[in-house]
């Protein structure tokens, strides 16, 4: 049986490895454009210099699992085929590509390595008093403005979103600002509507706000998340309007059952794009795959949620409980606990994609 891995994020990772120790006949190729397994969640902690997300993938991925560093750049019956032309078949496929940015000009991305690599080189020739804006007022965002305070008190930092934390309780949203401003962050609540390049004439960009504000900016910085690249789309797969692939109860792309479908680019109702989400998915999809090679009936694939968790910067976080269908309960913990629990998170989420050891909640009723 020739299984295919598309990309060695959390889903990929722990699907490969799941699968390498379930079915033990499966002859796995992981296909990812890097040698490394890039931890996304700590992207920021990358830019700001403060830790660093990249880890060969020869130490994640078991020994028998052959590595193919490569993009993939369509999908057809049973065939991969690659930027370069070549190909390769499979007879089952595991598409885990995650998401991907779509930034605004001007602006260097935070949610990817290669963007990140960019960001880390530039933040680090500002010169004291330089100025930084973060924007994206989800979590990225938060965590980014946060390490980039952090670990360079020297300096400034400003966040720019509609919301801030909109996913979080009222009291964490407050909790968050009293962070960011304790790191000496100004949190601006406002729109981005183009910036005006200024870097390139040897002066600061102007950020353009919707309530016709300005702010100078030497460094700007996207943290907003929300894209899928189209690969499942122009292979030819359902994708819902995000071009997420459409997936049965069992994570199979319903276009195609040959083709698990987890992480990011998987449209799974009420699931929420984290590593918190990957690890379970690639663990189902794999273990689906070895029930299925043993003829045993396939289990539908179920997970509920316990919460978020935040850095703010390395001695500061929040965790916020929520209940299984991800709405935010009233309870959070700040403070050096909370930094602590979201290090842990972290490590946890590492040691669950090399191992394939990953325990989840299963849905609400
Ligand atoms: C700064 C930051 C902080 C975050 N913090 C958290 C957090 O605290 N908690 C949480 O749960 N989530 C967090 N997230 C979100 C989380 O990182 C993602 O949801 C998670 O990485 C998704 O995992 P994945 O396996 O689906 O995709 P990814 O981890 O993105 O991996 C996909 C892999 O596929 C590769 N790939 C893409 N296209 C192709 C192709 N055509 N051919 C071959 N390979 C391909 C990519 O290069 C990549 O290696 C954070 C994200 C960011 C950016």
């Amino acid at each position: 049986m020739r299984v295919v891995v598309v990309g060695a994020g959390y889903a990929g990772t722990v699907a490969a490895n799941r699968l390498a120790r379930k079915a033990k006949t499966a002859e796995i190729t992981v296909i990812n454009p890097r040698p490394d397994f890039v931890e996304r969640v700590r992207l920021h902690e990358q830019i700001a210099g403060t830790g660093t997300a990249a880890t060969p993938l020869t130490s994640m991925l078991r020994r028998r699992i052959t590595t193919r560093l490569d993009t993939v750049d369509k999908i057809g019956d049973g065939e991969v085929t690659f930027g370069g032309g070549s190909r390769l078949d499979f007879d089952y496929l595991f598409l885990t590509m995650g998401s991907t940015v779509t930034p605004l000009a001007g602006t260097l991305l935070v949610g990817t390595w290669e963007g990140a690599v960019r960001a880390r080189d530039a933040l680090a020739e500002l010169p004291r008093a330089g100025m930084v804006t973060v924007i994206g007022g989800g979590l990225t965002g938060i965590e980014t403005a946060a390490e980039i305070a952090f670990g360079r008190p020297d300096l400034q930092v400003t966040l720019v979103g509609r919301t801030i934390a909109a996913s979080l309780s009222k009291g964490a949203q407050e909790r968050v600002h009293t962070g960011l401003y304790r790191l000496g962050v100004e949190i601006i609540e406002d729109s981005v509507v183009h910036i005006d390049g200024g870097t390139e004439r040897g002066g600061a960009d102007t950020v353009c706000l919707q309530s016709n504000r300005q702010i100078a900016s030497d460094l700007t910085l996207w943290a907003v998340i929300g894209s899928v690249p189209g690969l499942a789309g122009h292979s030819g797969l359902q994708v819902d309007a995000e071009g997420r692939a459409t997936v049965d109860e069992y994570l199979r792309s319903v276009t195609d059952p040959r083709i698990f479908v987890a992480g990011d680019c998987a449209a799974v109702r009420g699931a929420r794009a984290a590593c918190a989400t990957a690890l379970p998915q690639g663990v189902h999809a794999a273990d689906t795959l070895a029930h299925m090679v043993e003829g045993r009936d396939p289990i539908p694939y179920s997970m509920g949620y316990a919460g978020q968790v935040l850095s703010l910067g390395r001695r500061d976080g929040l965790m916020q409980a929520s209940r299984r269908d991800d709405t935010a309960l009233r309870l959070f913990i700040g403070g050096r606990t909370a930094a602590v629990g979201k290090e842990r998170v972290c490590r946890y989420a590492k040691f669950g994609a090399r191992t394939a050891t990953y325990a989840w909640l299963r849905a609400p009723k």
